[in-house]
């Protein structure tokens, strides 16, 4: 088979790349020159793990690669995939302009049946839209040429976004035609063959799921933040909470860590966009409106604690942040907690010095040089007043406290994550506040 992938970001890299990967022909296409220039040398504008191994091994087996001319790529394939953002417009609904536009170039250049599947994450209705606009343009033509739309959302996660892809807990496909449905079918088997799930549906159920999806894992983290905070007040401790509630197997004990907020660029906006999309059809989101404002208020917590434990004085002091990205693993920066610290940090008159494995170069074109970027951890903390620990990156756990301690000005650290124990720092001298947990003074 052959196919396109329209859009070469996190998801349609990934796609593109893991369709190769099991034996299809794939092209990507984007409209930003300079990331298909830098594709085709072999750099990956992105950071994802295994993704630039996966990338060159298909490019050098002539299974992937890549264009700035959609029209050129179109001819000859069975499907195209339309992967480009769906950023929030004002009002926070998913802006659709790329996504049509790609839909009306896909109209001008179609010249065999072909199946058009949206990727990107967007509102029930959409394809419909799709398909209008690519009829238009097939009138224009005077064109009787015959297409399928279907929506195949993505669901990987950032950071493991290869694994996610070969090995998905489930494919969901929604399709209008039986035709579609083996076409799709058929592109999939790859992904199949160790049991892994595909689910045909119709195409707003498959609109839908990916919002409902995304929406109830941000309900699962503000729910918990919600209880971490009270925690607090109460004198419980959310991380034994976690583990109570954890273990009954209706609850599960994924996705259930307190922190300081989901970010990202699917959460926010497509918690956003469903809130609009209910509300442009009279109906009010009410869980999700609290899910939002819960996030909203869950990034200043470690904020008002630093404030508060340096007695509403934080001019000339100097916070040490480890982590940018909004999760580990990944460079991405796009509504990241962390933004909002550094900005409450600065407002506040304290300097910030961060370190970052990936995400430092992501962070500098959006906030600039009003920080101090270093090269390891370990240097953000010589002459620090505090640490605070934002994103969870594996090497960040089992940190050499007595260097940390040494480095330090004062023996605090902020875990934004929860990833230390209390008892264990407490005994080595510092003083320790997390999320929902006993504060060790
Ligand atoms: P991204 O911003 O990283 O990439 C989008 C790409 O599309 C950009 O490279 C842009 O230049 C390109 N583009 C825009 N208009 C184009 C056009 N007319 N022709 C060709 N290319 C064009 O976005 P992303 O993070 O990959 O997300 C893409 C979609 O997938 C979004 O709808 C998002 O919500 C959804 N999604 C994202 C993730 C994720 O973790 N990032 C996961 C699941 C779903």
């Amino acid at each position: 088979m052959k196919i396109a992938v329209i859009g070469t970001g996190y998801v349609g890299l990934v796609t593109g790349a893991c369709f190769a990967e099991v034996g299809i022909d794939v092209t990507c296409v984007d409209i930003d020159a300079k990331k298909i220039a830098s594709l085709e040398q072999g750099v990956i504008p992105i950071y994802e793990p295994g993704l630039n191994e996966i990338v060159s091994r298909n490019v050098s087996k002539n299974r992937l690669s890549f264009s700035t001319e959609l029209a050129k790529v179109i001819p000859g394939c069975d499907v195209v995939f339309i992967a480009v953002g769906t950023p929030p417009g004002e009002d926070g609904s998913a802006d659709l302009k790329y996504v049509l536009a790609v839909a009306r170039e896909i109209g001008r250049s179609m010249c065999d049946y072909l199946v058009v599947v949206t990727k990107s994450t967007v509102p029930v209705g959409t394809a419909k839209k799709v398909k209008s606009s690519i009829e238009e343009e097939l009138k224009l033509r005077d064109s009787t040429l015959t297409f399928d739309i279907a929506s195949n959302p993505e669901f990987l996660k950032e950071g493991a976004a290869i694994e996610d892809f070969l090995k998905p807990d489930r494919i969901i496909i929604g399709v209008e035609s039986e035709e579609a449905e083996d076409v799709m079918r058929k592109l999939y088997k790859p992904f199949l063959l160790n049991g892994h799930p595909i689910i045909f549906m119709d195409v707003p159920s498959a609109e839908m799921t990916k919002y409902a999806a995304n929406s109830m894992l941000a309900t699962k983290i503000s729910f918990m933040n919600d209880i971490a905070n009270l925690c607090e007040i109460m004198g419980a401790d959310v991380n034994m909470v976690r583990r109570g509630i954890g273990s009954d197997s209706r609850i599960g004990n994924k996705f259930i860590y307190p922190g300081i907020g989901y970010g990202g660029s699917c959460f926010p906006k497509d918690v956003k966009a469903l809130i609009k999309t209910a509300a442009e059809h009279g109906y009010d989101m009410q869980v999700l409106k609290s899910v939002e404002s819960v996030n909203e208020f869950q990034k200043s917590v470690m904020f008002n604690k630093i404030k508060r434990h340096f007695n509403g004085e934080l001019s000339g002091k100097v916070v040490a942040l480890w982590g940018l990205s909004f999760k580990p693993k990944t460079d991405d920066m796009r509504e990241a907690p962390s933004l909002v610290i550094i900005e409450k940090l600065l407002e506040a008159g304290a300097q910030v010095k961060a370190y970052d494995p990936v995400a430092m170069k992501e962070a500098q074109h959006i906030i600039g040089d009003r920080i101090e970027y270093v090269h390891d951890e370990y240097e953000a903390l010589i002459d620090a007043d505090a640490l605070m620990v934002v994103t969870e990156w594996p090497e960040f756990r089992s940190p050499n406290f007595q260097v940390v301690g040494k480095l330090l000005k004062n023996k605090v650290i902020f875990d934004g994550r929860n990833i230390y124990d209390a008892k264990e720092l407490q005994e080595l001298g510092f003083a320790y506040q997390g999320i929902g947990v006993h504060e060790v003074v």
